[in-house]
């Protein structure tokens, strides 16, 4: 038997660490929002109640469980402050570096049987468990964006992930009211695996000038009938963790079929990251997106 899930810690509170403490208070779960400085947390937290205010003025949520919710989220300002939590998801930028260091100094302040989980786009479950002190109970449970709206989350089982663990997080997910899918430990596991070649080969679409920003947007919404045009995705997603998606496929794989698109690497290098900057293959600096080639 697994624990049962009740106080989760998320680090990271951007687009994603904000959407999962969205929906793990409105599903009556304590939550304890982590990031690097005070002003992050403030600004994710800004983020959730927005999402939340729209939600209610959708009439899909009562003003009592938005205020439920909120209610339940408190800062965590350090890694002690995750001390009462079940479980603690990171959420922190897409870099292995990062998130190895973020484990091996959270973990000594965590009960022995809390689980740890990553929502890593496609970076190795077995190689950040292993900056755990507790590769049996960390695992992989990837959220996708936009989190309070997207129905699917993947699953993954590191080499070490024990049965317990893997039966408490599909429970965890259940009770979101969410799907679940198991995924095997890969580069970038299934959705990512599929879906970001496809929005690099759009970028090199761009780069080679078949097609202008436009076109090739209204191409896939209308020919492919795509919900959004792959580089408004892009965009969606963030640039950088695009590019650190496609290198993880890259190196991760030894394909040549997966290099990142240079033209990625130039918007990446440029800060153009998409929405989260205001600019990427659109300008939102405006009443309405405006393309930038
Ligand atoms: P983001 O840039 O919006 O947010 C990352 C947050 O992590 C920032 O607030 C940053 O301050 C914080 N952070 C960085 N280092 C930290 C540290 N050491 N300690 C605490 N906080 C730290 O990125 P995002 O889009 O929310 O992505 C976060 C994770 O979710 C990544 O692993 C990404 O691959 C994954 N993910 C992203 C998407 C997507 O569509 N954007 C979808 C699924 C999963």
């Amino acid at each position: 038997m697994g624990i049962e899930i009740k106080t989760v810690g998320v680090i990271g509170a951007g687009q994603m660490g904000s959407g999962i403490a969205h929906v793990c208070s409105l599903g009556g779960l304590n939550v304890r929002l982590h990031d690097l400085s005070e002003d992050r947390i403030n600004a994710g937290l800004a983020t959730i109640n927005g999402n939340m205010a729209r939600q209610l003025s959708k009439g899909a949520i009562s003003d009592a469980d938005r205020q439920g919710a909120l209610d339940r989220i408190k800062p965590a300002r350090t890694y002690d402050d995750l001390s009462t939590c079940d479980l603690v998801i990171e959420a922190a930028t897409e870099n292995e570096e990062v998130k190895r260091k973020i484990f091996t100094n959270l973990c000594p302040s965590l009960r022995s049987d809390a689980m740890v989980a990553t929502n890593t786009s496609s970076i190795s479950i077995t190689r950040l468990a292993a900056a755990t002190d507790r590769p049996e109970k960390f695992i992989g449970i990837h959220f996708m964006n936009p989190v309070p709206l997207m129905q699917l989350v993947e699953l993954i089982r590191g080499i070490a992930t024990d049965d317990p663990t893997y039966e408490s997080a599909k429970e965890f997910i259940a009770k979101l009211g969410k799907t679940s899918t198991v995924s095997e430990d890969f580069p970038a596991f299934i959705v990512n695996r599929i879906l970001l070649p496809m929005i690099n080969e759009a970028i090199y679409t761009l780069y080679e000038g078949v097609g202008s920003v436009e076109a090739i947007d209204t191409a896939m919404r209308l020919g492919a009938n795509h919900p959004m045009g792959p580089l408004q995705l892009a965009d969606f997603i963030g640039l950088d963790t695009c590019l650190s998606i496609m290198q993880v496929l890259y190196e991760g794989l030894a394909d040549s079929k997966y290099r990142p698109c240079p033209l990625l690497v130039k918007y990446v290098e440029a800060g153009w990251l998409g929405r989260k900057t205001k600019r990427g293959f659109y300008d939102y600096r405006g009443e309405h997106p405006v393309p930038t080639r």
